[in-house]
């Protein structure tokens, strides 16, 4: 670990917002994930300096929201976890508009929406991410998806500049963006919402809520669905029909409850899920030649 570094982010930021060898399994939905060096959750006044901080000494740095879409591998992440959280969830409405930092969580931000009789983001109340995973991601549920609503976004380059990007910048298309390629930093974004009764909104919210308690194994630890919809097919029904309905390797399964799930039983290693998704992907492709891709993200060292 660098002590230089560690020396520098304590510059910045307090006590409770710098931590050494942090667990990642308590920072992702799947539960696992060695140590990171260094986790920070810094404030949105004080990211670009972490950023710029990180740079000059040539440190890795890993952006993290909910870490409900990553699969930390066991020895952990080396360098700097960001983690656009808890202290970057500030939203204002304006208008029909949304303005949303990216650490905000969907739930949140969905239902601050709706109280205001903003409809919308109705599609994407039970997806367990940040905002700036949901646009790293294109998240998207029952016909519904983020580039749909997304104005534009404010993120942070590889250079340190604050730059304005329009939602077309972004590329985005299923489950996909340029900001990982581009190495942009989600700092916040804008939203285009329309007026509608909130108690219209509120049910539709519960109505998709109730869907996804009965088709999704939600008791269990996971990090959605774990492969890409590949086209023509589906993944879930797929993985099904080639008999692997709870197929596991160690405590990593495939959900009884829904095919397209992998979950964590309890135990399972980053190792267990990977070598079950390797055979997944190996025995749909030799049964149907169809080739799963992954929408889960691996990061760290495995
Ligand atoms: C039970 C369950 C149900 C789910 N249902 C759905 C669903 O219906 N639809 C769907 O699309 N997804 C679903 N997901 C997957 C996941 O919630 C989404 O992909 C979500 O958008 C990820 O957001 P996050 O904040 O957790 O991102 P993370 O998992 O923390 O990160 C995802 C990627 O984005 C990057 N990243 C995160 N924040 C930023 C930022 N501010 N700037 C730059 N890069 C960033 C990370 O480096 C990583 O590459 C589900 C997951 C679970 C566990």
């Amino acid at each position: 670990m660098n002590q230089d570094v560690l020396r520098k982010l304590g510059e910045i930021l307090d006590k409770d917002q710098l931590m050494t060898e942090e667990p990642m399994q308590k920072h992702t939905t799947f539960r696992v994930g060695g140590n990171a060096d260094i986790f920070v959750i810094p404030k949105a006044s004080e990211i670009a300096d972490v950023i710029k901080v990180c740079k000059r000494f040539g440190e890795q740095v890993t952006i993290v929201g909910n870490g409900s879409n990553l699969l930390v591998g066991d020895k952990g992440i080396r360098g700097v976890v960001v983690n656009v959280g808890k202290n970057m969830r500030n939203v204002e409405i304006e208008g029909d508009t949304l303005k949303i930092e990216a650490g905000t969580t969907l739930a949140a931000a969905a239902m601050v929406a709706a109280k205001a009789g903003l409809s919308g983001m109705e599609f994407a109340s039970g997806i367990p991410g940040t905002f700036g995973g949901a646009v790293v991601m294109n998240a998207g549920a029952y016909g519904g998806e983020i580039k749909d609503i997304l104005v534009s976004v404010n993120v942070l380059d590889k250079e340190g500049q604050v730059r304005q990007l329009s939602a077309q910048e972004l590329e985005l298309s299923y489950r996909h963006s340029n900001i990982l390629e581009q190495k942009y930093l989600v700092l916040s974004g804008v939203l285009q919402l329309n007026k509608k009764e909130p108690d219209t909104i509120l049910a539709y919210m519960e109505e998709l809520r109730a869907k996804r308690l009965e088709k999704q194994p939600l008791e269990y630890p996971s990090a959605g669905s774990t492969f890409k919809r590949p086209k023509g097919y589906f993944a879930g029904k797929l993985i099904m029909d080639a008999g692997l309905r709870g197929f596991s390797v160690g405590d990593a399964a495939v959900s009884a409850k829904h095919c397209g799930f992998v979950i964590n039983k309890g135990n399972a290693t980053a190792t267990d899920i990977c070598e079950l998704i390797d055979k997944i992907i190996q025995i749909v492709q030799e049964k149907y030649q169809v080739t799963l891709e992954p929408e889960v993200k691996k990061v760290g060292e495995f």
